[in-house]
């Protein structure tokens, strides 16, 4: 995370205090909520050439109060404890926000995904399970794919799960759809980044055929987006990912490029950066690689109407005010990528149930669920005269702080 001001884990509680605030909370409940119930850090001794490299792994389960925890698992050089937490904590208001019966935790291991062989990557993910096996479960803690990993390496979590405590495919979500996996999780996430973007327009009166899109990130989130914001008829001009970015102003065509693994081998009008594509004259930007890329530095030359949030945390809370006071109109990470966790929680309730829904009801129940998230947290805006972001957060704290207190975990 290019975080320079307060730390990302500080930027959610200060989120969660403002929305305590306004529901009255006590300082108690409030502190209690920005907190993590559970705090696991291991290491990992990872085989190369003769010697051993030793990684840090980490899981973080920050509430229970509303269900089973539930979060992904990262490989990213950048991780650390902070950012655990901070991406824990998301996914508490997230899972609450979506009234889906889950709690939140995350996951991660400090590694460059990139330059990790197969091999390599099935060692590590079996040795985060093994190490953490005690805390995980489907009663207990659920993963799911985050950047640098993805459903085979769900597939070896599961069995290294399979092999210490018996047969429970439920214990792990982003499966492949061979394997106890759900036909629709792997699009969930960027095709409910793609609708919220449609409904985000017409709720502005602005046109969403034609209506032009930027995209930051190629991976699960950002490629889905792109071709869910294609299929709805909107025009993707440009797209970038760690190698680099294309520009295309009479739009891209995506289903054509859509397989390939990066952007570098894309033949294209124009190439950027993937700094130069935050700042393109477009109307919706959808942000969906990494936390923290819009910020103080960046933030005076974004040149868009509409910021979707496909990434977690992708905007500092200092670039976060300076753009709402320009009257970009910000929908917030917890509403723009709940479709993952939302498709998380159908393939859970499928694999406890040994019952597969067929992919047009996983979309007409994704899409359903994601416009009625969608319009509570525009009610509540209105409601409280308070920006998306901050009405989402009254939603979902206001919903833990009640199950917290239900519970007695005060007495
Ligand atoms: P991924 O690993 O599949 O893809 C990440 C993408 O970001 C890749 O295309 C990579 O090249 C790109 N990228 C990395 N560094 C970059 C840089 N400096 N500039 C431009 N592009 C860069 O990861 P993902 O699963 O798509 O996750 C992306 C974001 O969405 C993360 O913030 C993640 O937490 C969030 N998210 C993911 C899911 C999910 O279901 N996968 C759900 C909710 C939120």
């Amino acid at each position: 995370m290019t975080h320079s001001g307060p730390s990302a884990f500080d930027e959610v509680n200060e989120k969660v205090a403002q929305a305590g605030e306004i529901l009255g909370l006590k300082p108690g409940i409030i502190s209690a909520l920005s907190s993590c119930e559970r705090e696991v850090v291991i290491s990992i001794p990872l085989r190369r050439n003769d010697d051993v490299d030793v990684l840090v792994g980490y899981r973080v389960q920050h509430s229970s109060a509303r269900g089973p925890r539930k979060g992904g698992i990262r490989f990213h050089q950048d991780v650390d404890l902070d950012e655990v937490r901070a991406l824990a904590s998301l996914m508490t208001w997230k899972t609450a926000l979506i009234d889906v019966p889950f709690g939140g935790a995350k996951g991660g291991v400090a590694v460059d995904a990139s330059k990790l062989t197969l091999i390599e990557k099935e060692e590590i993910i079996r040795r985060w399970t093994r190490s953490l096996v005690h805390v995980l479960g489907h009663h207990r803690d659920i993963p799911a794919p985050d950047m640098g990993t993805d459903a085979k390496t769900m597939a070896w979590l599961m069995d290294e799960f399979h092999r210490l405590e018996g047969f429970q495919p439920a214990c792990v979500t982003g499966k492949p759809v061979e394997l106890f996996g759900a036909p629709g999780r792997e699009e969930a996430t960027g095709r409910g980044v793609a609708q919220i973007a449609a409904a985000t327009l017409e709720r502005n009166g602005v046109k969403v055929k034609g209506a032009t899109v930027a995209i930051q990130g190629f991976g699960n989130v950002g490629r889905y987006a792109a071709l869910v914001c294609y299929e709805l008829g909107m025009k993707v001009i440009a797209l970038a990912d760690v190698t680099g970015g294309i520009v295309d102003k009479k739009g891209i065509e995506v289903p054509s490029i859509f397989s390939h693994k990066t952007l570098e081998s894309v033949q294209a009008e124009e190439r950027i950066t993937g700094d130069q594509l935050l700042e393109i004259k477009c109307d919706v930007l959808i942000p969906a690689a990494l936390g923290g890329v819009i910020n103080e530095k960046n933030c005076a030359k974004i040149n868009a109407g509409f910021i979707i949030e496909g990434a977690n945390q992708p905007l500092t809370s200092a670039a976060d005010k300076h753009l709402r006071n320009q009257g970009v109109v910000i929908v917030p990470d917890i509403l723009a990528n709940s479709g993952g966790v939302m498709g998380s929680y159908f393939e859970w309730t499928q694999n406890i149930q040994e019952f597969s829904w067929p992919i047009e009801k996983f979309r007409r129940e994704l899409d359903s669920r994601m416009e009625a998230a969608f319009s509570n947290v525009n009610e509540t805006a209105k409601k409280y005269s308070v920006d998306l972001r901050s009405a989402a957060f009254v939603l979902a704290v206001g919903r833990v702080a009640k199950a917290f207190e239900m519970r007695g975990s005060l007495v």
